[in-house]
């Protein structure tokens, strides 16, 4: 009987939380337990790192239902409580609130966790990443006029805080090995966009720069660098990367590749055990190949996904990797991807200089991946060409570049 079944759900993020609603929406009507380590109700992170900080985001807005919801809809929702282990063959889970669950199916949503620098004194106070409300919370206490912010890595989530903070008053130093920003996802050309926004707003960049050590105490004071300079610092953040929390999935002995591996249906190889959001590496079949997306887009739907798959519908995942930011006054989207290792051409449409155009990277004559900057409602159009692309069409630069020929036409 559907009304004794119980689905529970492992980590109360946006993936965990969308596939709630989605049960109940769809009309499921046993039990539904989401669990989640953190004190918080669910919440998006998108804000924590933008709005939050610059103070144009209520903290009620980053909720993902309010706490009222969980109740209204009948969805047990277990703040501040672990699921510690499975018993994959009894199908149980094991909380740390001493609970022990049976569950007929279960979700993971455990998302991902920070990496820490391991070098001395990364233990030191004001040594900051940013995963959490907390995070934020701390963030946006910590940095003013005048204070002395060094991020490490050049990643988005390092230079939204960078931007935050500019804007915030405080003097910002970004250290980073790589040669600019955010190269490995977009290249040299576009990455010196970013570079140069950053600059242009006061930012100081220390590329090609590892550190050395932290020092301080309690606070952290210093950042040393491996050549020897020494940069002041009232506060660190620490921006380089995440790593799936695929702990419940290795103790279950399912395959992990970099995460959790599901099919596309979100399946792992155990026909009751479901992964979602950034915790799950997707065999996607129009990308075809394994991916793992660290992004609000594939939490928000893939949480809905998954949660259709449980009830044994034929849901699929093939959503393209889709991404935001805002930094200073530049809001972009990206959508696709370009595969590592591919020679991938540029072709940019609009004003480059100005900062309000769309980058397309082709790869073969086909569109890979498009980015949208400063020009809006077009991340449609943008991921229809990278569906064409992928089934094979190419497109002629010199129209793809010329904003007088409307991206529609260029499809086959
Ligand atoms: P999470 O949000 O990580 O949620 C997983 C939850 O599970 C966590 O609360 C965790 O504590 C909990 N958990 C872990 N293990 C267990 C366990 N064993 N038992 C119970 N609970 C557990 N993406 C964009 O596309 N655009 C952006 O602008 C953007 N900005 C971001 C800014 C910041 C500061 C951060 C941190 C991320 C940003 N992202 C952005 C990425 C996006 O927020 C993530 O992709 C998204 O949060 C993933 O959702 P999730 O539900 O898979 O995992």
């Amino acid at each position: 009987m559907p009304g004794d079944r119980t689905f529970v759900i492992a980590g109360a993020g946006l993936a965990g939380a969308k596939a709630a609603e989605t049960l109940r929406g769809e009309g499921f009507t046993g039990r539904i337990t989401l669990v989640g380590t953190e004190p918080e109700i669910p919440y998006e992170r998108p804000p924590l790192s933008k709005g939050l900080l610059l103070g144009s985001t209520e903290r009620a807005d980053a909720y993902v239902h309010d706490a009222a919801w969980y109740a209204a809809n009948d969805v047990d929702l277990r703040t501040a409580t672990t699921v510690n282990a499975i018993d994959a063959e009894k199908r149980r889970v094991r909380l740390s609130d001493g609970d022990d669950l049976g569950y007929d199916k279960l979700l993971l949503a455990t998302g991902a966790s920070p990496r820490t620098l391991g070098v001395p004194g990364a233990g030191l106070e004001n040594v900051i990443s940013l995963r959490t409300l907390a995070d934020s919370d701390r963030i946006a206490a910590a940095v003013h006029g005048g204070t002395r912010l060094v991020v490490v890595g050049s990643g988005w989530i390092g230079l939204e805080v960078a931007a935050a903070a500019r804007l915030r008053g405080a003097t910002v130093t970004v250290v980073t090995p790589a040669a600019l920003p955010l190269r490995g996802v977009l290249g040299d050309r576009l990455a010196k966009v970013f570079a140069a926004l950053h600059r242009e707003h006061g930012v100081d960049f220390r590329f090609g720069a590892r550190i050395h050590e932290l020092r301080g105490g309690p606070e952290v004071a210093q950042v040393v660098l491996a050549d020897d300079t020494t940069i002041n610092a009232d506060v660190v953040l620490v921006a380089v990367g995440v790593t799936p929390n695929t702990a419940l999935a290795d103790q279950a002995r399912l395959p992990v590749d970099n995460g959790v591996l599901v099919d596309r249906q979100l399946r792992t190889a155990d026909p009751d055990i479901y992964a979602a959001g950034d915790v799950a590496t997707v065999d996607h079949p129009l990308l075809r190949a394994r991916l793992r997306v660290e992004h609000w887009d594939t939490a928000l739907h893939a949480g809905p996904v998954a949660a259709r798959a449980m009830l044994g519908q034929d849901a699929q995942w093939d959503r393209l990797p889709y991404f935001f930011t805002d930094q200073y006054d530049l809001g972009m989207e990206y959508a696709g991807w370009v595969p590592p290792g591919a020679e991938a051409e540029v072709v940019i449409r609009g004003d480059e200089q100005g900062r309000e155009f769309i980058a397309f990277w082709t790869v073969d004559g086909r569109v890979a991946a498009g980015m949208n900057v400063n020009v809006w409602d077009v991340t449609e159009q943008i991921q229809e060409l990278v569906r064409a692309g992928l089934a094979g069409s190419t497109v002629d630069p010199a129209r793809l570049a010329d904003p007088e020929v409307a991206l529609p036409s260029l499809l086959p």
